[in-house]
């Protein structure tokens, strides 16, 4: 979790102000303290992304304590394949110096472009607020390889603007759904994704803006939509194409827009 500020204390139990950094959402928190240890995270509906934590947040005191959470460096001491790695603690600097031996000696021998970096999506895990320091040192090293995974929400998000536009939208982006009269989300679920997201569009839909959704499921948001758009699996091209078909024959495009 994120602390920034200390709220207020009542004996030894503390309020915390901070956010959720287990995903790209970065939901808002008041976090409990007690004895200096976590015992709660909860909403901060004061905070613009804070009206609610889904049960990653929540189940923050249980993450931060888990016995299988790994708190130091460890080395492996047994071959690849062992049924026991032998994982043995070693210090940071230890680790820092292993590391920094093995790539060194990797670009010296091959070349940089030999090691590919790899990291955890952004959107959905504790990556978000470190991803950019992990591409910095790739670039720094000098290896354009790196590996990373989306998650099927994601996809549209970030390869629509990518065919629109030639460039993806980030994730940390937020639209803007304060100011939008229509609200279309296509495979996106952000109720279990994107909490952030899903508190905006209700809060949305509430002042009166028209939502649909495109998706198999009942899922999330498609029970609060005007139009739940139930496509088979595999025809989402389909429905596409038609939507484009009517909004070329209707005319409803801005033409100044679709041939910039
Ligand atoms: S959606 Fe869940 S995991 Fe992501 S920041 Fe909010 S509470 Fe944390």
């Amino acid at each position: 979790m994120g602390t920034t500020a200390s709220l207020g204390h009542s004996g030894s139990t503390r309020q915390v102000s901070t956010f959720c950094a287990l995903c790209v959402s970065r939901c808002g928190a008041t976090a409990t303290v007690r004895d200096g240890t976590l015992v709660a995270l909860e909403p901060a509906p004061d905070h613009p992304t804070g009206h609610a934590l889904c049960v990653k947040g929540k189940a923050a005191p249980e993450l931060v304590y888990h016995r299988d959470r790994v708190l130091h460096p460890l080395k492996r001491t047994n071959p690849k394949g062992a049924p026991d790695p032998g994982w043995q603690r070693i210090s940071w600097d230890e680790a820092l110096d292993t590391i920094a031996e093995r790539l060194t000696t990797l670009a010296r021998e091959s070349g940089p472009e030999c090691v590919a970096f790899g990291t955890a999506s952004p959107s959905t895990s504790a990556m978000s607020d470190s991803v950019d320091w992990v591409t910095r040192l790739r670039r720094a090293f000098g290896s354009p390889n790196l590996c990373g995974y989306m998650e099927s929400c994601g996809w549209g998000r970030y390869l629509a603007p990518t065919y629109t536009y030639g460039m993806p939208v980030p994730g940390a982006f937020v639209p803007d759904l304060e100011q939008a009269g229509c609200i279309l989300y296509w495979g996106y679920n952000p109720s279990i994704s994107r909490l952030a997201h899903a508190t905006s569009t209700v809060a949305a839909v509430a002042r009166g803006a028209r939502l649909v959704v495109v998706d198999p499921r009942r899922a999330g948001l498609a029970g609060k939509a005007h139009h739940w758009l139930r496509v088979r699996p595999g025809t989402d091209a389909t429905l596409a194409l038609s939507l484009t078909h009517v909004m070329i024959e209707q005319g409803w495009f801005g033409l100044r827009k679709a041939v910039a």
